[in-house]
Order: structure tokens, then C-alpha cells, then sequence
């Protein structure tokens, strides 16, 4: 069975709710006719406004982050019961910028990917490796701890309806894009260790993230283990993310 492409848009701490609702209703008619799964990851503020809006269409919805514990004394935190109370159905969890500016480690990583799977959310997994690493040849090790770490908790039956999104933290919001190549590989690789793990490595979904624009999209989204894009700052405009999503087929 061919993967479903997978797109998603990651807002990070932009739109207001009344931004969030025009970019819904701009971006509608122009995906209307797509077979991808495409899913918004606005502010938690957006959340129920995205979707309230998007109700009887394809786009599904995830939160940026969530706490791993359901509920408790955990100032400013938002639980995964709380996001599926109001319809989320996924969350973006240990991307580049939360584990650089938040401190989010692969501990808490290692809980909260249990925790989303159990409350229902599809857990979107953030991994990638840093320019040092990269240039010191160390890409793979990195990724292989991340993942090991990571998904220490899930079950092999469980860990293909983890999404991973491979983000080589020098490309995020840089301009600077992985080749289809350098993507590919790190894809494969990432398949590779799902596989060792015993998960049902073929129907696992692998994005890729990092600079991906309309003009880029089907380059990268042709190679055969990249699955669908995590898309930052070309997913703030409506046409632009059209763009990704009519590449991906
Ligand atoms: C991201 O935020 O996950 C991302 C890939 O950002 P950008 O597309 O801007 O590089």
C-alpha cells in the first residue's frame, strides 16, 4: 500500500485566531481537490478556531507541543486529554526549537510520545541533527539516539502511527534546504532503525523539514522514503503552503 503524503503546517508563534480563520478559509478551496493529509499546527489559542472551521473537510489539526502528564500542578502546560477534548488530532512533539529554547529533552520526549498515543493524538516527532553534527559525520548517530530515546516507550505494533519528521536543525528557517538527496538519506536511515525497532516500517509516515517551498517540494517529496514536508515559514501564506501541498500529488 503507497503511503498517504503528509503535509503539515507548522505556524509556530504566529496568526491570531483571526489571522488563523482567514488563512483556513484562503486555503480551502485551493487544497479542495487533494489526496494528501494536510494538518495545521497553530498557536494553542488557534486550535478550536481551526477546528471549528475546518469541520467536513480533509485538514486535520495538531498542537505545537503538550505536557506528558494528563493533568497537575504544571504551570503554563496543556495536557494531550485537553487537546483531544476540543478535536485536536495530533501533536508536534521535540522540535528543533523546543528542545534549543525550552530544554525539551529526550526524557520528556520519551513520556510524552506514549502519552499523546494514548489519549488518541497522532504524534508528530521532531529529530534531526545540528551543522557540527552534520559536518563531523555524526548525522546518524544523532538521529539513531533521538529515535532510540524518543520512542523508548512505544510498543513496536505502536510505531508506525508515530509521523517523524526529519529536520536538520541548520535548515529550519535558514533558507538553507537539504538536498532531495541528503533528505532521502537521512529518511531511509530513519525507516532503517523503525524497522530494527520491529515496527511496520513501510506504512511509517517520514517528513521531511527545513526551508521547503513550492519551488523545492516535488524535488524533495519525489524520493521514495520521503513521505510529506513540515513546512514553517512558506506555511504562512496560503498559496505558498497550496504550493506544497498540490507538489506532494
Ligand atoms: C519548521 O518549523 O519545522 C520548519 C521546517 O521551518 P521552515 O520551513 O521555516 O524551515
Amino acid at each position: 500500500m503507497p503511503r498517504t503524503p503528509y503535509i503539515a503546517a507548522n505556524w509556530k508563534m504566529n496568526k491570531t485566531i483571526a489571522e488563523a480563520a482567514e488563512f483556513v478559509d484562503a486555503l480551502l478551496p485551493r487544497i479542495a481537490a487533494t489526496q494528501c493529509d494536510v494538518v495545521i499546527c497553530p498557536s494553542y489559542l488557534a486550535l478550536q478556531e481551526v477546528v471549528e472551521r475546518r469541520r467536513g473537510t480533509a485538514i486535520r489539526v495538531a498542537a505545537q507541543n503538550m505536557h506528558e502528564e494528563d493533568w497537575g500542578a504544571f504551570t503554563g502546560e496543556v495536557s494531550a486529554p485537553m487537546l483531544g477534548e476540543i478535536e485536536v488530532e495530533a501533536v508536534v512533539l521535540g522540535h528543533s526549537e523546543r528542545r534549543q529554547f525550552f530544554n525539551e529533552t529526550d526524557e520528556a520526549l520519551a513520556r510524552k510520545v506514549p502519552a499523546a498515543l494514548a489519549a488518541g493524538l497522532e504524534p508528530i516527532l521532531c529529530v534531526g541533527e545540528s551543522e557540527a553534527a552534520r559536518d563531523g559525520g555524526e548525522t546518524e548517530e544523532v538521529l539513531e539516539r533521538q529515535l532510540q530515546a524518543d520512542l523508548s516507550g512505544v510498543e513496536g505494533a505502536d510505531l508506525s502511527k508515530v509521523v517523524i519528521a526529519y529536520e536538520p536543525v541548520w535548515a529550519i528557517g535558514t533558507g538553507r534546504t537539504a538536498t532531495p538527496e541528503q533528505a532521502q538519506e537521512a529518511c531511509a536511515f530513519i525507516r532503517d532503525v523503525v524497522r530494527m525497532r520491529g515496527g511496520a516500517a513501510d506504512e511509517l509516515r517520514i517528513l521531511y523539514g527545513g526551508s521547503v517551498k513550492p519551488a523545492n517540494a516535488a524535488e524533495l517529496l519525489s524520493k521514495p522514503d520521503v513521505d510529506g514536508a513540515l513546512v514553517g515559514g512558506a506555511a504562512l501564506d496560503p498559496g505558498d503552503f497550496a504550493g506544497i501541498v498540490e507538489a506532494a500529488g
